[in-house]
């Protein structure tokens, strides 16, 4: 059975790994969270790309555990603001993983934008490293737009006010197997399958 560790303490983002893999016929490969290596610092986000932070993180992990680690980085990038908040989606109002303060700022910001050009999309960037160094990187997103008023209750981040392209609700307002269907996250997750599908053949 071959290991890899997913470079993050949330506990979805590792089921969601777990059953893409499974879908892909790797279910023997074991996923694990940062977690079970006690006295593992966390990493600092420093890129100003999805691609350099999730590589970032990926390869300190890998190089910690001496284990191939999966990395993701991932933000609401909107058109009209050249693609901020980007990298910066969740530290928006100066306070690190504060939702409702991020979200809150963001709709000032757009307040007076009318619909056609509140154009938007989730990103996220996913990254295979091994301990030696080789990185292989995968990238998914979630066109759409956003809407004025929060609506919804489920998911996190931006998910209120974000309409996929071709719907009409937010991804809040979503079940979360029909938002894991089409994100960001589960597509990059799913275009990496690949490389960890050539790690464990090579193993
Ligand atoms: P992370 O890279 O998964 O930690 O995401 C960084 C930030 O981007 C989050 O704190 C959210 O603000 C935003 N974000 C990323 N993915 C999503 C999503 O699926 N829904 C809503 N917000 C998201």
């Amino acid at each position: 059975m071959s290991k890899l560790v997913l470079a993050t303490r949330n506990p979805h983002k590792v089921a969601e790994l777990r059953r893409i893999l499974a879908e892909a016929d790797l279910a023997d490969v074991e996923i694990v969270g940062v977690e079970v290596f006690p006295g593992l610092e966390d990493v600092p986000e420093t890129g100003v790309t999805f691609e350099e932070n999730a590589t970032i993180k990926a390869l300190a992990v890998a190089r910690a555990t001496g284990v191939p680690a999966v990395a993701d980085d991932s933000g609401l990038c909107v058109d009209v603001l050249g693609g901020a908040p980007g990298v910066f989606s969740a530290r928006w109002s100066g306070k690190h993983g504060d939702d409702l303060a991020n979200l809150r700022l963001l709709l000032g910001q757009l307040s007076d934008l009318p619909p056609d050009h509140r154009t938007a999309h989730f990103a996220c960037a996913a990254v295979l490293a091994l301990p030696g160094g080789a990185v292989e990187v995968a990238s998914g997103r979630l066109d759409g737009h956003l809407v004025g008023e929060p609506r919804g209750t489920n998911g996190f981040g931006y998910d209120p006010i974000f309409v996929p392209l071709g719907r009409t609700r937010t991804t809040a307002e979503m079940a979360p197997a029909e938002k894991d269907a089409i994100s960001h996250r589960g597509r990059a997750f799913r275009a990496i399958v690949p490389a960890v599908r050539d790690l464990v053949s090579a193993s």
